[in-house]
């Protein structure tokens, strides 16, 4: 089974640094399942393509299963070592794992950059068609170029056969390509190598993040991914959409005829920025800063504003910022605009000149992802030292999480999440930050309330 990828980006060869594979040698290492070698049939400057080849052992694979029963022609020759499949995912996974997570030592910003890129994969079961298979590349901005294979070039009698050549081209990061490709190769085949459980649904929305929430595909992708385990796909679904829901302007813009109905079922996302507007405006802030903004879209919230003569976003992740600033379309406003925002980054944890002067600060689920010895610091640094007049902090019920289908008992919404507090464990901390700091303090629930478990997020606004 072959994986190929090229790019034309220049020096090609940079292709090495980025998959930390060089190109002037064979790679090979052992998986469960086989072996998997990376070469690179091409290395120019103009053009460069590594190729990923992976070695199946049908043998390996029949003695580890645990089919029962009597062992058939079909469990030793089958298509497992030639097509593209979840086995491939594994290998991208094992073989190219920091460029998968977007990381590199080396050329760190080539690759945050988009390049120019092509995967060939010369044998994909298209589980659903030409148009299935358009229909998942090509809303991420791929040029797809697929072709139907014979079932045997010499008897073309025979007729066609259920896989493609497929070449997938687009100008993206290749941290995004191997996402793509491992999210989207199983939900192409057939079956999975594999027992799908829950550890499942943190790979999709861990492989996922940043393009399955808004790709028109989702639900398909993720039922498919999940093996058909419905259970375990709605609350991916769930997830994805408490999360990460995107902005009703921009959903807008995509999907047009869907506008009325999404708009009739506000996300919770969207129903927590407007609640925290509301509590600001109530407030009389004239000035904000969005504490741990992430990717600023409250902050673009409050800048639309007029209400408001300053505000600020500041966040701890580079890559975050730089998603805002894009989202603000920072570098293309007049001065006057730019002077009305800032930027920046820093932590929350810390006395920071730049994060006093603000009528109000907001915490818009930010203080679950704190370790809890680090939550006095914080206290510190925002209540008792910068001091503004009015604070918002939102943060899951995890009560809530009751009523999540198919969640763990315990388990928490989002993997960066350190814990998550109940109703009455929040009221005890914001009531002793009021106590101690000398604030007011009261609370509102945000989303559809359930008389048992309460909203699936809590607010507390402290003034004083
Ligand atoms: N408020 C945003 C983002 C929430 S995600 C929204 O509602 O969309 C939590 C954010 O907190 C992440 O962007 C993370 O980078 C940031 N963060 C976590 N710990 C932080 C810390 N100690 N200092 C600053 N930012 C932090």
């Amino acid at each position: 089974m072959l994986l190929t990828i090229t790019t034309t980006y220049q020096p090609a060869t940079d292709l090495g640094y980025l998959l930390v594979k060089k190109p002037d040698r064979v790679h090979s290492r052992k998986v469960s399942f086989g072996e998997a070698h990376v070469f690179y049939p091409e290395a120019s400057d103009e053009r460069c393509t590594a190729a990923l080849l992976l070695e199946v052992d049908s043998l390996k694979l029949v003695r580890g299963s645990k089919t029962k029963g009597e062992r058939t022609l079909a469990h030793y020759v089958n298509d497992r070592p030639y097509v593209a499949s979840s086995f491939l995912s594994v290998a991208i996974a094992r073989v190219f794992a920091s460029a998968l997570g977007g990381r590199n030592k080396d050329r760190e910003e080539l690759a945050d950059t988009p390049i120019p890129l092509e995967a060939g994969l010369p044998a994909l079961p298209c589980r659903g068609g030409e148009a299935f298979l358009k229909s998942l590349f090509e809303p991420l901005g791929y040029a797809v170029e697929a072709e139907r294979l014979a079932l045997d070039e010499k008897f073309p009698e025979w007729g066609e056969s259920p896989y493609y050549r497929v070449r997938l081209s687009a100008t993206c990061r290749l941290s995004e390509l191997l996402n793509h490709l491992y999210v989207l190769l199983p939900v192409l085949d057939r079956d999975k190598h594999y027992w799908i459980g829950k550890d499942e649904i943190e790979k999709l929305l861990s492989r996922g993040e940043g393009w399955l929430k808004d790709h028109p595909e989702r639900e398909q992708i993720a039922h498919r991914y999940l093996g058909r385990r419905h259970s375990l796909a709605r609350e991916a679904l769930a997830r994805l959409m408490i999360d990460e829901d995107p902005e009703p302007d921009e959903t807008a813009e995509n999907q047009g005829a869907e506008e009325e109905a999404l708009e009739e079922k506000i996300s919770l996302n969207e129903q927590r920025y407007r609640t925290v507007l509301e509590a600001l405006t109530q407030a009389g802030a004239r000035s904000a800063i969005d504490l741990g903004c992430g990717e600023g879209k409250l902050l673009k919230r409050l800048f639309k504003e007029r209400g408001f003569d300053r505000v600020a976003g500041m966040d701890a992740s580079t890559r975050s910022l730089e998603i805002a600033a894009r989202r603000l379309y920072l570098d293309r406003m007049s001065e006057r605009e730019r002077e009305r925002i800032e930027l920046f980054q820093g932590a929350l944890t810390y006395r920071d000149k730049r994060i006093s002067g603000y009528d109000a600060a907001c915490l818009v689920e930010v203080i679950e992802h704190l370790d809890p010895p680090r939550i006095p610091a914080l206290e510190r640094a925002i209540f008792a030292w910068a001091n503004p007049k009015t604070v918002i902090v939102t943060t899951p019920n995890r009560e809530y999480n009751a009523k999540f289908e198919g969640m763990k008992e315990g388990a928490l919404r989002h993997r960066d999440h350190r814990f998550e507090w109940t109703r009455a464990e929040f009221r005890e901390w914001a009531e002793g930050v009021a106590e101690r700091s000398r604030y007011e303090v009261r609370f509102t629930p945000i989303g559809e309330e359930d008389e048992k478990f309460g909203p699936p997020t809590q607010m507390a606004v402290f003034t004083r």
